[in-house]
């Protein structure tokens, strides 16, 4: 089914299945699906393979057209996940690709929102930290209490300690993936 597999069922393909114009109603597709179902049904086929698996092949293309109708007729924007090659609703990302909902909220969907909690527990942190330094040394500036200053110092020692590991995990995390896109212009170079 098209050049995304069964798993992604390609509209152009599901159409062509029923019968059905470039651009088709619900009621439209409902129609062209019972006349199909009532010839390809195994009930009227008599048990023929190849008509049950034509059978099950509108089956699918009428339920993923139909899907898709109600999201257009609701007033949804339907396209192909740039991601996961899904054709559905679609979002536009930060990035101008078009996603699925499942696929903006996914972490490893890079520059959009949610973040992973991993970094928003370290960003937390850091502000944390720095804002206990802060009080700590204010403490210390009214009261004269060495520890106070002791502590302030130590939390914002702590802070630039996170802050550190950051800086050195978005180094690590970059150069990987700056040597495969070298990799590629060589190989293409290459070519
Ligand atoms: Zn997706």
């Amino acid at each position: 089914m098209g050049q995304y597999g069964a798993r992604h069922p390609d509209p152009v393909e599901c159409l062509r299945l029923l019968g059905l114009p470039e651009a088709a109603s619900a009621a439209q597709i409902k129609r062209a699906y019972h006349l199909l179902a009532q010839r390809y049904h195994p009930d009227k086929s008599g048990g023929d393979e190849a008509s049950r698996r034509h059978f099950v092949a509108i089956s699918r293309a009428y339920r993923f057209l139909m899907k898709t109708a109600r999201l257009v007729e609701d007033g949804k924007p339907v396209g192909r996940c740039r991601m996961c090659g899904e054709f559905g609703e679609a979002v536009i990302g930060l990035d101008g690709g078009t996603r699925c909902p499942a696929c903006l909220l996914r972490p490893g969907g890079r520059l959009l929102l949610p973040v992973p909690t991993f970094v928003v527990v370290k960003c937390v942190s850091v502000f944390t930290l720095l804002g206990v330094g802060a009080y700590l040394l204010l403490r210390a500036l009214q009261t004269g209490n060495a520890w106070y200053a002791a502590g302030g110092a130590l939390a914002a020692l702590a802070a630039l300690g996170v802050l550190t590991l950051i800086c050195l995990r978005v180094v690590y995390c970059i150069q990987p993936h700056e040597e495969a896109a070298r990799r590629a212009r060589l190989r293409h170079r290459r070519a």
